[in-house]
């Protein structure tokens, strides 16, 4: 069986620059991203908002994985709900 994923993309609230396209797992909420499953990343990898510079995560590791902490508000997601 293959794992499903949903890609979601996942914008800077305060300027809506993109800044993951990620593969989502799971349900609710985005609450953190796992390095290895964002697919498109178009910060400078230092969790800031490439355009306005504001910090949208904090670090975290989760079982030896690296993941982003996503820090709520500073972000909105696209993608979440299918319909
Ligand atoms: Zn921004």
């Amino acid at each position: 069986m293959a794992k499903k994923y949903r890609t979601i993309s996942i914008y800077c609230a305060q300027c809506q620059t993109l800044l993951y396209k990620y593969h989502k797992g799971g349900r609710g909420g985005l609450v953190k991203c796992f390095l290895d499953r964002i697919v498109d990343d178009r910060t400078q990898g230092d969790m800031k908002c490439p355009s306005c510079e504001g910090e949208f995560a904090r670090p975290l590791e989760i079982r030896n994985r690296s993941a982003h902490k996503i820090i709520q508000g500073k972000v909105y997601t696209k993608g979440m709900c299918r319909k």
